[in-house]
C-alpha cells in the first residue's frame, strides 16, 4: 500500500515571521526508489558517447592519410564530446536536486526577476539561431522558493522552446495571476516541432527523448524536462503542457503564490 504521510516544517522569514510548510513523505520515498535505479540509468546512458568516442579515435586513426575523412569524423568527435559535456551538466544539476533537504531555506523571489534572469542566459542562443524571445510586462508577483532552482527551470523551458523551434520563429514569456487559486503562471509558448498526444506525458520522464529530437545533430541529454518537474514539485507546483505536433508548445509553470501569515508570538516556557 502507498499510504500517505505528511509531515510539517517550519522555516524562518523576516521580521520574526515563519513559513509553515506541510510536507508529502510519500514523495521522499518515491525519490529514494527513483535514486535507486539512477545509477544503472546513467551508466548507460554516458556508455553511448563514449563507445562513439572511442570507435570515432580508432577510425581517426587508420584514415591518417585522408585529410578529408579525418577532417569529418574529428567534427563528429567535437559533438560526441559535447554531448557528454551536457549530459554531465545535466547530471550534476539532477544530483544536487535530488539531495534531501534542498529546499531548506525558501526566500521570497519576485517571479519578473528569475523570468528575467531565465531570458537573459538564453539571448545569446536564441539570436544564434535567429529566434526572437519575447517578454510580457512586469506583474510584480512572488513566490517562496529557492531563486537559482527556479531560474534553472525557467530557463530549462526556454532552451526547449528555443532549440525546437524554426529559424525566424518567436519565443514568449508570459508571467500570469490565477485569482480563484491563489497561483502564479509562467507560460514559454514556442511556435516549434510541437509534441504528439501520445509523447506529451511521457516527455518528462528522465532521459526520454522524441524521435527527431535523438536523431538531431546538436544538443539536448532528455534530462531537462526531469528537471523542470522536480524543481516545480519541490516548490509546491506542477508543469502544464499545451502543445499540437507541428504547431508549437505551451509549457506551463504553476506555482502556489507567496502569501505570508502572521502567527502570535509563542509564551514565554518557564524551563526550572
Ligand atoms: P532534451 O534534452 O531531449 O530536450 P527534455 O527532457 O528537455 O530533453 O525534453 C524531452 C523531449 O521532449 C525532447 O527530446 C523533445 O522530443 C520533447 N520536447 C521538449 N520540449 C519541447 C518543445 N518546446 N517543443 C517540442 N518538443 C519538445
Amino acid at each position: 500500500g502507498n499510504e500517505l504521510r505528511l509531515g510539517v516544517r517550519v522555516a524562518p522569514l523576516r521580521e520574526g515571521r515563519v513559513l509553515v510548510l506541510a510536507e508529502d513523505r510519500t514523495e521522499a520515498r518515491r525519490l529514494e526508489e527513483i535514486r535507486r535505479d539512477f545509477t544503472a540509468n546513467v551508466s548507460h546512458e554516458l556508455k553511448t558517447p563514449i563507445g562513439a568516442l572511442s570507435l570515432l579515435a580508432e577510425t581517426v586513426t587508420e584514415a591518417a592519410d585522408e585529410p578529408e575523412t579525418v577532417r569529418h569524423f574529428a567534427s563528429q568527435m567535437g559533438r560526441e564530446a559535447r554531448r557528454l559535456g551536457e549530459l554531465v551538466q545535466d547530471l550534476i544539476e539532477l544530483s544536487r536536486l535530488q539531495r534531501a533537504n534542498a529546499l531548506m531555506a525558501p526566500e521570497l523571489i519576485s517571479v519578473d526577476q528569475v523570468v528575467d534572469e531565465a531570458i537573459d542566459r538564453m539571448q545569446v542562443e536564441a539570436m544564434s539561431r535567429n529566434v526572437q524571445l519575447v517578454l510580457g510586462g512586469t506583474t510584480g508577483l512572488e513566490v517562496f522558493g529557492d531563486p537559482t532552482m527556479l531560474t534553472a527551470a525557467v530557463r530549462n523551458l526556454l532552451d526547449n522552446a528555443v532549440r525546437y523551434s524554426r529559424p525566424y520563429s518567436r519565443v514568449a514569456v508570459g508571467v500570469s495571476y490565477a485569482a480563484e487559486s491563489h497561483e502564479v503562471r509562467i507560460a514559454v509558448v514556442d511556435q516549434g516541432s510541437g509534441i504528439a498526444r501520445e509523447h506529451q506525458d511521457r516527455v518528462f520522464e528522465r532521459f526520454y527523448r522524441g524521435d527527431e529530437a535523438r536523431s538531431r545533430e546538436t544538443g539536448g541529454s532528455g534530462l531537462g524536462l526531469a528537471i523542470v518537474k522536480h524543481v516545480v514539485a519541490d516548490h509546491g507546483g506542477r508543469v502544464e503542457l499545451w502543445s499540437t505536433a507541428g504547431t508549437g508548445s505551451t509549457f506551463t509553470i504553476v506555482l502556489p503564490e507567496a502569501q505570508i501569515t502572521d502567527v502570535a508570538p509563542m509564551a514565554d516556557v518557564e524551563t526550572h
